[in-house]
């Protein structure tokens, strides 16, 4: 039963989002879709992501509440399962028993279909790290049970303010495309992008997911090393995500802020050396072919 109504709310806020052409264009529309897109999306990664699942930091107890209100509010159910499932995904990433991995399970499936069946893969149980830790705190238990308290506070709080417009561009429109931007991390990251690091698994950097899911898109720098606050292990990886969590530390609200190891910068360097090693063209690639014959027929 609580499948149906999953599988038929999730459809329907999808489907929600074609009525942006219903309301006629306007550029402060979609000033308010990329606040209500980024917004949730930073709720997301700062807190379900980086602190549930990977405790990348330590932040105060009412900044904790309220990003995770923020992310509960993506309609990507509560924070306990969706930290629970993730840690299962590192844990088997790109093997049996990963909740989401194009390779073991196909695309669809991988993207969408766990999402609304996690039957398959469910082990969210009561040894699981994120459960067994933050179950017993009153108001993060309380979210994820009421998980969608938050989403409904916020459709209810766009149509009062801004009528049906700010409805359709505030909350329906940005939710589709949310859960496409995480959802992505699941799949185009671990089939399309760059490979810093050989890990064991398929997870690649990709800067197109960077942009949409707030620096989550550095995935295979993520893969090699989970415990950084930071997925974009170098400046000019975009990480709106990290600089908020910096921002957060500036003013005491977050500390502990788990860095990148320096062998892990040496490592990624090795692995440049070693490709830029193989690439190079040895001195008798170098000599053109023409050369090489012409030398054949010299006289001596
Ligand atoms: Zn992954
Ligand atoms: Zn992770």
């Amino acid at each position: 039963m609580i499948q149906t109504i999953c599988f038929v709310v999730f459809w329907a806020v999808q489907a929600s989002a074609l009525l942006v052409f219903a309301v006629p264009f306007a550029w402060s529309l979609v000033a308010l879709w990329a606040a209500s897109h980024f917004l949730r999306a930073i709720g997301l990664t700062l807190a379900f992501h980086r602190y549930f699942a990977h405790r990348a930091f330590q932040m105060h107890r009412a900044a904790r509440f309220f990003w995770a209100y923020v992310g509960t509010a993506a309609m990507q159910k509560g924070p306990l399962w969706w930290a629970g499932h993730h840690v299962n995904h590192h844990r088997f990433a790109d093997r049996e028993g990963d909740p989401h991995s194009p390779m073991v399970s196909g695309i669809y499936y991988a993207h969408i279909g766990w999402f609304l069946n996690d039957a398959r893969h469910d082990r969210v149980g009561p040894n699981n790290p994120v459960v067994r830790d933050f179950s017993t705190v009153p108001e993060i238990a309380w979210l994820d049970r009421y998980m969608a308290v938050p989403p409904i506070s916020l459709a209810a709080a766009m149509y009062l303010l801004g009528g049906f417009p700010w409805l359709v561009w505030g909350f329906c429109l940005p939710t589709m495309t949310l859960a496409h931007a995480t959802f992505a991390i699941n799949t185009v990251n671990h089939l399309f992008g760059s490979r810093r690091f050989e890990t064991h698994d398929e997870s690649r950097n990709n800067p197109v997911t960077a942009f949409f899911a707030v620096g989550e898109g550095w995935h295979n720098n993520h893969h090699r090393y989970q415990r950084a606050a930071r997925n974009g292990f170098y400046w000019w990886e975009l990480d709106p995500t990290w600089y908020v969590i910096r921002a957060m530390a500036a003013v005491g609200l977050a500390w502990d802020l788990q860095p990148v190891p320096r062998r892990i910068y040496e490592e990624a360097e090795a692995v440049r050396r070693k490709r830029a090693s193989m690439r190079a063209p040895s001195i008798v690639d170098a000599v053109p072919l023409a050369l090489e014959l012409s030398e054949d027929v010299e006289p001596v």
